[in-house]
């Protein structure tokens, strides 16, 4: 469903573009840039939480390295170090006076209908508040009908604007089947990812993902990797076909705009185990307090 346009912003928003904070309602761009038209842009999600030691962004560096490690993968030429671009982010934070947020960083080309990139790099960076992506309650998903690009078609593991119309069309497809969200496989047939946050599953206390190549690497699929170790979860990474799904426990998404979001049904089969009672939901707490508190 189409948000209202305000959700994003208001008459007041400050946004940052190109060097300036300006009103994101005076904020413009080209109608003949090469992202709108051909999908070459690169970004972020990002997430600051109001801990107990003041606003803090979530894994800044670990963001902002991703969208440079983006931005050299398509050939992009942006002159901003991940340093610079948290210590701009907290400024676009605190002119707006948003604690617990979700920030976009978008870097956007100039006017190009060739196929190279532009010398022209833009850079935007907006935030507003923003509810859990998926919500709160344990979804029903589906195995989608649309793979994951080929790793040999583009660069999987960086964070392209164009790749998201492959998202698009699996959640839309989910969406109007009456689930919650898709499942997306590989071009091997094995589960990748959701449209927009890495999969876990627990059988017998133990969770298994897919190994880095095929998906992006979460920042928070990283995050549930390292709080499992700390609470002696044994986390195997490996590949596996939706069929091993229908004698798991339980599963559950991860991403910085989902967090930790519970699977209650993947094509209709429910997990034999309630949310409440799986080390996913153990670790869904781990993380909230690791954001609301440490940052
Ligand atoms: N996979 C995809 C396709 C995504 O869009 C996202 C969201 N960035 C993720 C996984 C989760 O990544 P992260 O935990 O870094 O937000």
């Amino acid at each position: 469903m189409t948000k209202p346009l305000y959700m994003y912003y208001n008459e007041n928003t400050i946004v940052f573009l190109n060097g300036k904070f300006i009103r994101a309602k005076n904020a413009n761009s080209s109608l003949y840039g090469q992202t709108l038209h051909y999908g070459n842009g690169v970004f972020e999600g990002i997430r600051s939480y109001n801990t107990s030691i003041g606003v803090k962004i979530f894994k800044a560096k670990e963001h902002f390295e991703r969208l440079l490690y983006s931005a050299k993968k398509m050939h992009i030429k942006l002159n901003y170090s991940s340093d610079e671009l948290t210590k701009i982010t907290y400024q676009v934070l605190k002119k707006n006076n948003l604690g617990d947020a979700y920030i976009r960083p978008l870097v956007y080309l100039g006017a190009n209908m060739s196929l190279t990139p532009t010398d022209e790099a833009n850079l935007f960076i907006s935030a507003w508040e923003w509810g859990k992506y998926l919500g709160d309650k344990q979804l029903n998903i589906m195995v989608s009908s649309f793979q994951r690009p080929n790793p040999k078609s583009c660069h999987v593991d960086a964070k392209v604007s164009g790749h998201y119309t492959n998202s698009i069309l699996a959640t839309t497809e989910a969406k109007q089947k009456g689930f919650d969200e898709a499942l997306m496989l590989d071009m091997n047939g094995f589960v990748a990812e959701g449209p927009g946050a890495n999969f876990f599953f627990e059988k017998n206390g133990i969770l298994f993902t897919p190994p880095l190549g095929n998906i992006l690497p979460g920042i928070t699929r990283a995050t549930i990797i390292e709080l499992a170790g700390n609470l002696n979860i044994e986390v195997t990474e490996r590949f596996f076909k939706p069929s091993e799904l229908i004698t798991a426990d339980g599963a559950f998404f991860t991403g910085t705009a989902a967090e930790v979001a519970g699977i209650n049904s993947v094509d209709g089969v429910k997990f034999k185990v309630k949310w409440k009672k799986t080390k996913g939901f153990l670790l869904a707490n781990e993380y909230r307090k690791k954001v609301s508190f440490s940052g």
